[in-house]
């Protein structure tokens, strides 16, 4: 499993990892001659660009599954045709193939004007961009998602079986069968006809919108993105609640914008603070999942957030409400959100189908006032020229079709059996090792152990068991106590079998820390 051994090295992406590819064994053609082939395709092709660092030998042994003296003969091939070089205390690079290098082995190129050009490759830059990287462990999550053979304890999505499959299908076929499909670009705002779909859906929320004041996004992700981009100035402080989704994505930081973190009870964000840091931080805007929130599940009860409106309103304080798991209500529905409380345009309203119906179609939709939408669209529309129209009509179908509803029902059902069957196997594997809460809805139990471990480690040791773990640290860097366990992903089975693999690992990790 090549992710895995990369992750389980050095926690950061592979560089020159070999991927699926693996040398045949039955082939005519010698292991190492097979290998020095692939990584000359590779290299050739710019794939692995010059000055790019190969995995280490021993990981690339296991990679490739040879031993160690038929990947050196490849290596040795590769170094004879000066394809790659051996750096003493930097490895193994992919050789830069110019004669014109300065000292630091950078590229200097004449422009003939009497100048000098900046040259080099790609690589070069691939820590330049102003978007900050995922976390080491985030990057190892996206991709051992797509590894065969893990136990996913933390995913933040629902399992394939119970995403509508059978309904979308019916759905693409009807669309296939009309006489013009939407292939073309759509409007600013998106589409109409979703707009007019989720305006309707929306009221049913208690808020009452217009087409006007929605605008389609690719995900509620892509809602983050527009707004730190384009509503905030560098420099700008955000308060939100710690631990927070909002922190294992860097939309935010990349655009300048500094965190303050506000402490959450059992009835959601603690309002007494928000006021005198609001002041002390000259805060823009304060982003809140006050419904089963992201990783905690916990539900800010109404008295809360009638509390929160009349803080933040005396403020004049802007709100971010992320409305991604209101629907997932398992025992009874929540309180109105807080765009249903807001009648000055105060709070911006965020929405998606991806907990419910589908995170592949990638459809989110922000509320806000028309002149704020208008703005992030005039964004959106730099930045993609819209969400894909083949899937904003099939999610407008999907709503005005009443397929929705219907569904987030039979998902609630399904929820709650899931949510009862992981706090049973809590019970029985971790009354001694931590406390939890029991959500009202989502997907999120947020597990506290009772005595704090070192989190990465106990990442890499789970990893090493076959499970994939999202751990607290990634929600506030600070944490070194909590995991966020998602009963919407693994199957029951799955998760009886993870966790209690999961308490000998903790168990052991206490143990020998
Ligand atoms: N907000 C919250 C609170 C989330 O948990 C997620 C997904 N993990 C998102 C936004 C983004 O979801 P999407 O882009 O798929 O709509």
């Amino acid at each position: 499993m090549d992710a895995l051994n990369a992750v389980s090295a050095s926690g950061t992406t592979t560089l020159g990892g070999t991927g699926e590819w693996r040398p045949d064994a039955t082939s005519a053609l010698p292991l190492h001659a097979q290998i020095s082939d692939y990584f000359i395709g590779k290299i050739r092709s710019g794939a692995w660009p010059p000055g790019m660092r190969l995995a280490p030998q021993r990981e690339l042994c296991r990679q490739l599954g040879v031993n160690r003296s038929t990947l050196v003969t490849a290596l040795g091939q590769l170094t004879a045709m000066g394809l790659i070089e051996g750096k003493r205390g930097g490895g193994t690079r992919v050789v830069t193939p110019s004669a014109e290098r300065d000292g630091s082995g950078a590229i200097r190129e004449s422009t003939g004007f009497g100048g000098q050009v900046r040259a080099g490759n790609w690589n070069d830059y691939v820590e330049e961009g102003i978007h900050y990287p995922n976390l080491p462990t985030i990057q190892a999550i996206n991709r051992l998602e797509y590894a065969r053979g893990l136990i996913r304890l933390g995913t933040g999505e629902p399992a394939p079986e119970l995403l509508p499959g059978q309904v979308m299908q019916e759905i693409l076929a009807g669309l296939s069968r009309e006489p013009l499909l939407p292939l073309s670009y759509e409007e600013p705002l998106g589409s109409l006809e979703l707009r007019t779909a989720l305006s309707n859906k929306l009221s049913a929320a208690g808020i009452h919108t217009s087409p006007a004041s929605i605008l389609i996004t690719s995900g509620a992700l892509q809602g983050l993105q527009l707004i730190a981009m384009g509503l905030l100035p560098r420099g700008a402080a955000v308060l939100l609640e710690k631990p927070s989704y909002l922190y294992s994505i860097h939309a935010f930081q990349s655009a300048g914008v500094k965190f303050n973190g506000l402490p959450m009870d059992e009835r959601g964000l603690m309002t007494d603070s928000v006021a005198q840091e609001a002041y002390r931080t000259k805060a823009s805007m304060l982003y809140t999942i006050p419904t089963f929130h992201n990783p905690t599940g916990i539900l800010m009860d109404e008295e809360r957030r009638n509390a929160l409106m009349a803080t933040t309103g005396a403020l004049g304080l802007p709100i971010l409400e992320d409305g991604a798991y209101q629907e997932l209500w398992l025992d009874t529905p929540p309180p109105p959100p807080l765009k249903a409380l807001d009648h000055e345009g105060r709070v911006l309203h965020l929405g998606t189908l991806s907990k419910a119906a589908s995170p592949g179609l990638r459809i989110g939709w922000i509320v806000g006032p028309e002149a704020v939408v208008a703005r992030l669209a005039d964004i959106k529309m730099q930045s993609d020229y819209g969400a894909s129209s083949l899937s904003q009509l099939a999610a407008a179908r999907w709503l005005s079709g009443g397929y929705h509803e219907a569904h987030a029902n039979v998902l609630r059902q399904k929820l709650r059996m899931r949510r009862e069957a992981v706090l049973e196997i809590l019970q029985a594997h971790f009354s001694e090792l931590a406390t939890w809460n029991i959500p009202a809805g989502g997907f999120y139990i947020w597990l506290s152990l009772r005595q704090p471990l070192p989190l990465r480690k106990l990442f890499k040791a789970a990893l090493q068991s076959g499970l994939l773990l999202n751990t607290g640290d990634l929600y506030d860097r600070g944490d070194n106590r909590h995991l966020r366990l998602s009963y919407a992903y693994a199957s029951i089975t799955e998760l009886e079998t993870g966790l209690s693999i999961l308490a000998g690992i903790i168990r052991n990790l206490q143990r020998h820390p």
